[in-house]
């Protein structure tokens, strides 16, 4: 059965989501009838064309968003955990489907593509469970003269823009926790993956969302309109994945209206394996630290830091695993490794690599663009990185392993913290004792200690330094992004 086959079975048709905004609870064109092409990355072909949204278009989401409003947050908690509950449903229900949307647009092996969908649909769940569980506080203030009580409130409006590496999950991540909070938001995914975005906005409604609770619209001109979003009074938050650059700019922009920000922002993390690490368990780590989304990952490991040791074997084993996957389009079955995003990704990615080996980097497998259709670039294992070359301080986001040796635990810590980023980090040791040690001298956010994924709706997610502010998931965490503390003084 060939894609647009599954996808008309299933009643995700690319063609019927590529022709509207989202706004309302209605599919509407762009105010100017003004198209995005959404290309395939494993071609270059276009493949359909979503509205390019203008002011008036935002502006009328805003206000869809501004009408729903007070209908969704006076909505019973358990009546919105059940509505999120059934769209945790329609996504695991339809998860094959989305994942070949997902495949198709954004290039990521389908195995990537499934796994991302089923993280994706457990914020629902996540955020179902959590949503009949917010709590206020009660207590007597030190003077004795007055009770102090404590309610958190649904925040108001919410932006929320997302980037094309998980069109599913940094959506379901920002939108099921402000639902739960009781807030109505609008989303503006990336438009290189808008299918994506639409075809869940369709499972929304059907989960029961009520109309104007979610909007989703897609523009080329994203700094303008959310800039005019900002400015609307109604709007109190900002919740952004994406780039630092793009990030400390809209911080800018939201300082001028003092609205609540959350920002998960750019990673470089460091993977580091000490001489007692068990080397399999670390290959199998690097493998999946590395190689998930093709390195097309925030939390990706950008830079491999291996002791003395156990170096040449792990750099061995390393290349033989890299060199041994299957490169193609994300939608053929046993695709290991799908295309990047864009052509200039994959510039981008040579530059590094060229500039790694200028510096004296080894290539041990890849190393250079490949000569086919598409935007490809081959699982790459280097060598001997030194620690000044360009990709030790800037995201690759592409399968390009760099690997520097390291001798003392200090010195792994010190090239571990030589980076402006704070996102994520690996540790594999078989001394606990000095995992948690590492782990604390690390600055980053999120720590994989003998494991190379972290990610969970039930831990928090997020990072220090210039990887972000706040933190998605978790334990009250994600929902308290999404409200505001009322304090009420009582004298009974
Ligand atoms: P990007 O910053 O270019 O774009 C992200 C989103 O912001 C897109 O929707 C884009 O259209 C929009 N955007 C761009 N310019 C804007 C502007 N001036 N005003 C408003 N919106 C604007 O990032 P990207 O290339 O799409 O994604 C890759 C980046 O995202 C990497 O840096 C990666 O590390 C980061 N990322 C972080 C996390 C995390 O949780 N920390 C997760 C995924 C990706």
């Amino acid at each position: 059965m060939n894609l647009a086959q599954q996808i008309d079975q299933d009643g995700y048709d690319v063609r019927r989501f590529s022709h509207g905004l989202y706004i309302g609870g209605m599919w509407r064109p762009s105010s100017d009838g003004r198209l995005i092409d959404v290309v395939d990355p494993s071609s270059g072909a276009v493949i359909a064309a979503v509205p390019d949204a203008t002011l008036e278009d935002a502006a009328a989401a805003v206000k869809a968003a501004a009408r729903a409003a007070k209908g969704w947050r006076e909505t019973a908690p358990r009546k919105r955990s059940e509505i999120l509950r059934r769209c945790f449903e329609l996504m695991v229900e339809r998860s094959e489907t989305l994942a070949m949307l997902i495949a198709l647009e954004n290039g990521k092996a389908l195995r990537d593509a499934r796994g991302e969908v089923a993280y994706a649909a457990e914020f629902f769940r996540w955020n179902a469970e959590e949503a009949v569980r917010i709590t206020g506080e009660f207590g007597t203030a030190p003077s004795g003269t007055n009770r102090i009580v404590v309610d958190y409130e649904p925040i108001g409006i919410c932006v929320l823009i997302t980037p094309w590496n998980f069109p599913a999950a940094m959506a379901t991540r920002k939108i099921a926790p402000a639902l739960a909070a009781g807030c109505t938001v609008i989303l503006k995914p990336a438009s290189e993956t808008p299918l994506t975005a639409y075809a869940l906005a369709a499972l929304y409604s059907e989960a029961g969302v009520p109309a104007g609770v979610v909007n989703v619209i897609t523009t080329t001109s994203p700094g303008p309109l959310t800039f005019a979003m900002l400015a609307d009074p109604r709007v109190r938050k900002l919740s952004f994945t994406g780039s630092t650059g793009v990030g400390r700019t809209l911080l800018a922009e939201a300082a001028k209206h003092v609205i609540s920000c959350s920002m998960e922002l750019g990673g470089n993390a460091p993977f580091v394996v000490f001489d007692d690490a068990d080397l399999d368990a670390a290959l199998d780590g690097a493998m999946i630290a590395k190689m998930r989304n093709a390195g097309e990952a925030c939390t990706a490991a950008n830079r491999i830091y291996v002791q003395s040791g156990i170096h040449d074997a792990f750099a061995d084993g390393l290349s033989k695993r890299m060199a041994a996957l299957k490169v193609g389009a994300g939608t053929n079955a046993d695709t290991e490794c799908g295309p990047m995003i864009t052509r200039k990704a994959v510039d981008k990615i040579d530059r590094l690599v060229k500039d790694a080996i200028e510096r004296g980097a080894k290539v041990l497998c890849g190393g250079s663009i490949l000569d086919r259709e598409g935007f490809f670039y081959p699982p790459t294992v280097l060598s001997a990185v030194s620690p000044e070359a360009d990709m030790a301080h800037e995201e690759i986001f592409g399968p390009v392993a760099p690997i520097t040796m390291f001798e003392a635990e200090d010195q792994a810590i010190a090239y571990a913290n030589d980076t402006e980023y704070g996102l994520a980090a690996y540790i594999y040791t078989r001394d606990v004792g000095r995992g948690m040690r590492v782990a604390s001298g690390i600055e980053a956010g999120m720590i994989g200690l003998n494991r190379g994924l972290m990610s969970d709706p039930a831990a928090p997610f997020g990072g220090v330094k210039q990887s972000g502010l706040g933190r998605e998931g978790g334990q009250h965490h994600g929902i308290a992004e999404f409200m505001e503390a009322k304090y009420i003084a009582v004298t009974f």
